[in-house]
């Protein structure tokens, strides 16, 4: 029987792989326009991702942070939950990725061949929720998804460094939420200080496609472009995404409109870290106030 939290979560598209599990697919808003024949993601326009063709998804909802700037809720706990094998979840998608897009197909906008290419998905985001390297069988969920054809993205917070080293997904993505410690303790919440462990994983892009994803919250990460600099400069990482927060989600209920800064605020703040160390801006996407860093080489 599904959780209450993943009751509430179905409500809003989750489509979760069992009832004792919170390992779940849900489409992003891009897929779905990509899908109706309208704009694709950022991450199409920085590395070729297909939209239409990307499942978002999450082998858990557990987290070991409260960010202040997630859109996710954190009022829920999952008392108990099952870990699925990796074989459950990759057996899945195809079914909870056409459960999700099914409604398009009457669509007008949706072509029959977009839709049929949107069944047979190419790309696997794990950045839905939740922080994946909680789930005992990533690196062992990341070896089959590549093994059945996906190219994957990893999203990860970064505080277990040692399933990061296990783990060898296409592009790998640490996020690195403020400059400094104290920073990092008040935006980020954490169970425990995993600040130092941050930095170990941060040490491990150097060797693998990486990217580090620096999310700007107006008035409270938005200072030192130096410090961010100085840990850029040591991750030998090959992107840097700047993002500004997004006012959405449950984050309302934690920041406000001021929080979020504009285009140009993000660009100018990206261009004040890329003077300081070995990157320099590649693209941008205003649409979702993100600027590309790469690394000089
Ligand atoms: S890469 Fe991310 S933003 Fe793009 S379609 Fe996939 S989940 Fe959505």
């Amino acid at each position: 029987m599904l959780s209450p939290p993943c009751k509430a979560l179905r409500s809003q598209g989750y489509q979760f792989v069992a009832p004792d599990s919170s390992a779940a697919v849900k489409p992003c808003l891009w897929c779905k326009r990509s899908l109706r024949g309208g704009e694709k993601c950022y991450k199409h326009q920085f590395y070729g991702v297909e939209s239409h063709r990307c499942v978002q998804m999450t082998p858990t909802l557990r987290c070991n942070h409260r960010c202040l700037f997630c859109w996710r809720s954190f009022e829920h706990e999952y008392p108990g939950e099952r870990e699925c094998t990796p074989d459950e979840i990759v057996g899945r998608i195809p079914d909870l990725q056409k459960r999700a897009l099914s409604g398009y197909k009457v669509s007008p906008y949706v072509t029959a061949e977009r839709f049929s290419e949107a069944l047979t998905p190419k790309h696997v985001a794990i950045s839905l929720s939740g922080e994946p390297t909680l789930y005992p069988h990533l690196p062992e969920l990341i070896d089959l998804l590549t093994r059945e054809g996906y190219s994957t993205f990893l999203v990860s917070n970064g505080t277990r460094p040692w399933v990061i080293r296990r783990c060898k997904p296409f592009q790998t993505y640490i996020s690195l939420p403020a400059p400094d410690r104290d920073s990092y303790l008040r935006i980020c919440r954490p169970e425990d200080d995993y600040w130092e462990l941050i930095g170990e994983s941060i040490s491990l892009l150097g060797t693998r496609r990486s990217a580090i994803r620096i999310t700007l919250v107006q008035g409270l990460n938005t200072f030192a472009p130096e410090k961010y600099a100085a840990i850029l400069q040591d991750s030998g990482a090959h992107f840097v995404e700047v993002k500004g927060y997004m006012y959405l989600g449950y984050s309302r209920k934690r920041l406000g409109r001021e929080n979020m800064p504009g285009h140009e605020e993000v660009r100018a703040f990206a261009g004040r870290i890329a003077g300081r160390c070995d990157y320099r801006i590649t693209d941008e996407n205003p649409g979702s106030r993100v600027v590309l860093l790469e690394r000089n080489v």
